[in-house]
């Protein structure tokens, strides 16, 4: 592998590379953590997901960039499949680093919450998008849009509430880049892009949820998205309304 070359890539960061991805394959916890740039260690652990029972690696590619940086792919197999990482190096004192990793394709995560709140306010928002319909709490009495739902609108106080579909059309309002691993559901899926969507549809009502293909995007306020509904995982489970990029 050490043999490879690749056009513009220091002979020295592909020696490596190629070793980490050896060191990650055997379990080699200390070689792997000595390539990690010391103040994200605790981020760069949770952000991919490695296959199960994981045996060997290959080396796919390394290039120039994005600016300082070096990205490189690797295959890591397994008993359980196999799965490529995009790790991004970065030259710190003479000494290469890793300084970004995640699993490729960019997958987004799922969380627990992706359900009906305890109080059972939202179910039929939950009801709306197993129907494959984005429903949002509407008064008919005043005509005001709510979210989060309430269980009296707080206009007119009016208990008779409504759950009409709205056209899962918006633009963003506000959006963050998550690196942090919050949660373990979100190993894997990191780094990952949540927005807040203003609907026109339902009186600029705001929702929060993810952005798909979100890798490298250009994301900017007022964008338009469009909700795209993500089947359940399961039976029992609900789908899930994601954004992405018009
Ligand atoms: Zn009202």
């Amino acid at each position: 592998m050490s043999a490879k070359e690749f056009p513009g890539v220091p002979a020295d960061l592909v020696e490596v590379v190629d070793r980490h991805g050896q060191a990650v394959a055997a379990g080699d916890n200390a070689t792997v953590l000595a390539d990690f740039r010391k103040d994200r260690i605790g981020q760069l652990l949770a952000s991919a997901r490695p296959p199960e029972g994981m045996h060997s690696a290959e080396l796919l590619s390394i290039e120039p960039g994005p600016g300082e940086l070096y990205s490189a792919h690797i295959r890591y197999t397994g008993t359980g499949g196999e799965a490529v990482f995009r790790s991004r190096w970065i030259n710190l004192d003479g000494t290469w680093l890793v300084t970004q990793v995640r699993n490729v394709p960019d997958t987004p995560p799922r969380t627990s919450m992706a359900r009906p709140s305890d109080d059972g306010l939202d179910a039929p928002h939950w009801e709306g998008l197993r129907q494959g319909e984005l429903r949002m709490q509407h008064c008919p009495g005043c005509d005001r849009w709510t979210w989060s739902p309430r269980p009296i609108c707080p206009g007119c106080h009016s208990t008779e509430l409504e759950w009409p579909a709205v056209e899962p059309i918006g633009t963003i309002f506000s959006w963050t880049r998550t690196w942090q691993p919050f949660s373990p559901e979100v190993t894997g899926h990191l780094p990952y892009v949540v927005v807040v969507v203003e609907l026109p549809g339902a009186g600029n009502r705001r929702i929060l949820g993810d952005l798909l293909d979100a890798d490298g995007a250009d994301v900017r306020i007022g964008a338009t998205v469009k909700g795209e509904i993500e089947p359940a995982p399961d039976p029992d489970g609900y789908p899930l309304l994601r954004w992405r990029l018009v």
